[in-house]
């Protein structure tokens, strides 16, 4: 038996290490966040993810959320009385504007949070999640009765917010959004149309929720230029901010899904009587470019999602491993007695794998976080403008990357489980399938790799990704003085890693005018070596300083030790792919290119 316990010793040194969270704490409006402070939050979160959200997660494997004849979504057993306690606890306002009665902890807090409750129950997780969109997209850009009457409520939770942007046609490409929504003389909108796959789109944790709706108004232009953003609560908000009558939108099917069982995923038809009555945010036509700034947010989250389950497999498949006795060991004296399966050369590779992965995708998501935290506080706008280049250039890494990082790890889960890990019972499949959702929503793995080369690699001349090749190269600098066999074997990794990414992107930024196409056959590649590298480099900082603390004798000496070996893991079986990933993105797109759509 397999129970979630955060690793809270591993996240706090990340986050104060790696992430800065003494610098954060400084930043105006975060002075809360002091150790003390940020250690209380993390045990009481583990408190909740280990009692409350963990042993949930099986029964809504098996139970699923579920639609009634009459059209009501009931989510499995002791859901919606968690969801209740989550929100009286506080924990839905953790880092949301304390002028909307949220508790405004940095987004590195939060980070850490979130993968409690992504490794505890991401089905769980994803209703906090979409509220928190949603709540960012009325904070940026609606107007101020549109704050006033939402916010609070949604802060609280006792309301819940969607995102509907995806239609039947309209995936990937939101150009292709067909809802309508139509001006009434009152300055409100009649919104009209499908929309799909929508997360948390009805459920019975709250009275309402509320839906933001991209649309388009009869006279808007084609393509991206003419979409607009509305909020469409379930049931209309009176001035006084009671309930009000149903809105026009209902829920016409649940999808039966891979995973995420517990996660009610609904097709919504809005209008099918007189129109839902909606609200524009902000100007009209100007819903993509919010959804897209909002959206970095949601990238991220889903890149949390990915350390979670990815912990959360690993943690399982540790106990199993400890517990599993099967075959001698190598080595071992002929009649000695049969051991646990983790004295296996090969069982320890693969734990040793998970660990690692899951630490690289750790670092970056947090230090990635803090990034944001500079961005949007600190008092020099020089560092505001360094700070958002770099976490714009991380977020399609940390979600790209993190997210198929997670897949391997749950898979290397099952492995560890032997023939039990294809039996439900053991938990360990869940992982993999409820990961599966990981590297598709908010924008698949392609489109995440598209995004870092078309729009923060060659747009900007790869000014932003040299940037980080140079803080890197320090990184390998260091490990190579530091004195020590074991670090510079790290560096000498990193090193070569860096040499890759650093050819890798100079090749894109030359190729990309002259032929994007060649230049995109790699992007999927590209971004496995700028995750591996980058994580990589973050697990040589680590280990620097976790080298450090143990001459200086300061900390625990066992954990620092696990910091230096599994950072040598990392750069022994995972940066070493680098080089092979730089010559598959520069091979031209021979081979990608090859075959007419006929030859397929
Ligand atoms: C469980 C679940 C929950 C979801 N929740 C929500 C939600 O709450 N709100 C919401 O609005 N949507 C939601 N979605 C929709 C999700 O965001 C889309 O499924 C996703 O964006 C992909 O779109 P698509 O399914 O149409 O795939 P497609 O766009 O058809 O993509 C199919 C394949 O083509 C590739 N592809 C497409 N375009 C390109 C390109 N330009 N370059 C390279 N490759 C490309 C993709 O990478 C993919 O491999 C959810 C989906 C699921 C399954």
């Amino acid at each position: 038996m397999s129970q979630y316990r955060a690793p809270l010793a591993e996240m706090q040194f990340v986050m104060t290490e790696l992430a800065g969270l003494d610098d954060v704490a400084q930043l105006p409006g975060f002075e809360d966040a002091t150790p003390d402070t940020v250690g209380a939050i993390l045990e009481e979160a583990d408190k909740f993810a280990t009692e409350v959200l963990d042993p949930l997660n099986r029964i809504g494997d098996r139970e699923g959320a579920r639609l009634s004849d009459d059209g009501r979504v009931t989510t499995p057993a002791g859901f919606r009385a968690a969801y209740r306690k989550f929100c009286e606890l506080g924990w839905n306002g953790l880092s949301k504007s304390a002028d909307f009665g949220g508790q405004g902890m940095p987004q590195l807090v939060a980070a850490a949070i979130d993968e409690m409750w992504n490794a505890s129950n991401m089905a769980f997780e994803l209703c906090p999640m979409l509220t928190g969109g949603a709540i960012e997209a009325i904070e940026l850009n609606g107007s101020e009765t549109l704050k006033r009457t939402y916010l609070p409520k949604m802060v609280s939770g006792e309301w819940t917010g969607t995102m509907n942007l995806t239609e039947p046609q309209a995936g990937s490409d939101l150009a292709a959004v067909r809802a309508k929504a139509v001006r009434q003389a009152d300055g409100s909108y009649r919104i009209s149309g499908k929309k799909i796959f929508i997360t948390y789109g009805d459920h019975d944790y709250t009275d309402n929720i509320i839906h933001l709706v991209l649309a388009r108004t009869p006279d808007a232009p084609p393509g991206t230029r003419g979409i607009s953003l509305f909020v469409v609560p379930k049931f209309l908000v009176n001035a006084d901010g009671s309930l009000g009558a149903r809105n026009d939108v209902r829920c016409v099917s649940l999808e039966h899904k891979l995973g995420i069982h517990a996660s009610p995923t609904a097709v919504l038809a809005f209008g099918d009587r007189d129109g839902a009555v909606g609200h524009v945010v902000g100007d009209e036509n100007r819903g993509l470019e919010y959804m897209f700034v909002m959206m970095n947010l949601a990238r991220f989250g889903v890149g949390m999602q990915g350390v979670g389950i990815a912990e959360r497999a690993y943690q399982r498949a540790r106990d199993y491993a400890k517990e599993r006795v099967q075959g001698r060991a190598v080595g071992a004296a002929r009649d000695a007695a049969a051991g646990g399966i983790i004295g296996h050369p090969d069982v320890r590779r693969m734990l040793m794998t998970m660990r690692a992965n899951t630490e690289a995708a750790r670092a970056l998501g947090y230090v990635t976080a803090a990034a944001l935290d500079r961005a949007h506080r600190h008092p020099d706008a020089d560092v505001r403008k360094r700070e958002l280049a770099f976490a714009e250039l991380m977020i399609p890494i940390v979600k790209g990357w993190n997210t198929e990082l997670a897949q391997q790890t749950a898979y290397l889960g099952v492995q560890v489980h032997g023939g039990m890990g294809f039996i439900e019972e053991s938990g360990a499949a869940q992982y993999v399938r409820d990961a599966r959702i990981t590297t598709i929503y908010e924008g698949t793995t392609g489109i995440q790799a598209n995004d870092l080369i078309g729009r923060k690699i060659a747009r900007d001349g790869g000014k932003a990704m040299m940037s980080v090749v140079e803080a890197m190269r320090s990184v390998d600098r260091k490990l190579a003085d530091a004195g020590s066999d074991e670090l510079a074997a790290i560096g000498l990794r990193l090193r070569a890693g860096v040499d890759a990414l650093e050819d890798a992107a100079h090749w894109i930024v030359a190729r990309w005018s002259e032929d994007p196409r060649a230049v995109l056959a790699g992007a999927g590649p590209f971004l496995d070596l700028a995750g591996t590298v980058c994580g990589g480099a973050q697990l040589g900082r680590a280990a620097l300083v976790a080298a450090g603390k143990l001459t200086e004798g300061n900390g625990d000496a066992s954990f620092l030790r696990t910091k230096i070996a599994t950072a040598r893991h990392f750069a022994d079986h995972c940066l070493t792919r680098a080089s092979g990933l730089r010559d598959a993105v520069m091979a031209d797109a021979a081979s990608v290119l090859a075959l007419a759509d006929e030859q397929f």
